[in-house]
């Protein structure tokens, strides 16, 4: 099974990418988090992504679609995975589809966690992390509305786009999740 999990700041992409993964046996890629660790690292990629991370503003396309790229050749993530955070953009989406293209793979579902701007807005004030500031906070939520929500229109054509109310309980929207991969499994 190939996951995508599409959701603003503060949706809980990544509760539920997490239990996801444990609750289907399959891997995660969280690119927040790969990120994160990869500045704390001090590697390349780290040092390419950190002005950008430290503002909230996007990585570069070119930087991530390269990385995604030789990541998913891994064997770990041969048989599937669910990747949260990524694709952030319509050129993300569309150059993963060509790469998952010619491995012959193919994403299963995009899961869109649908919450309210409002809601995002003060679950992240409560996370509070660094990048979480108000001002790039803002930013990531501008951000959000201006890339990301452009993909879901990207995938809903495609057929693989599945909506789940994400302003419930993180049990509640785990259980719809696994409900509505279950009653479109072919
Ligand atoms: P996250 O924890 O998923 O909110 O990601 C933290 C930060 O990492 C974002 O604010 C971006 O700076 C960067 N980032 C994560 N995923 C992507 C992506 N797919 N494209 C561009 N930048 C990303």
């Amino acid at each position: 099974m190939r996951l995508v999990i599409l959701g603003g700041p503060g949706a809980g992409k990544g509760t539920q990418a997490e239990q996801l993964c444990n609750n289907l046996s399959i891997p995660l890629l969280a690119l927040g988090d790969i990120l994160r660790a990869q500045i704390a690292g001090e590697t390349d990629l780290g040092k390419l992504a950190v002005p950008y991370v430290e503002k909230g503003e996007l990585v570069p396309d070119d930087i991530l679609i390269r990385f995604i790229g030789r990541r998913l050749l891994l064997w770990d993530v041969f048989n599937g995975w669910v990747l949260e955070g990524y694709p952030r953009t319509a050129f993300q989406a569309e150059e993963l589809d060509f790469l998952l293209e010619d491995l012959a793979q193919e994403i299963d579902w995009a899961i869109w966690l649908k919450v309210p701007t409002e809601v995002l807005l003060s679950r992240s004030i409560d996370r509070a992390r660094s990048d979480d500031e108000p001002e790039i906070l803002q930013r990531r939520l501008d951000l959000f509305e201006e890339r990301t929500i452009p993909i879901l229109e990207y995938y809903e054509y495609r057929h693989k786009l599945l909506t789940i109310n994400g302003d419930q309980s993180p049990e509640q929207v785990q259980q719809d999740i696994l409900a509505i991969i279950e009653a479109n499994s072919h």
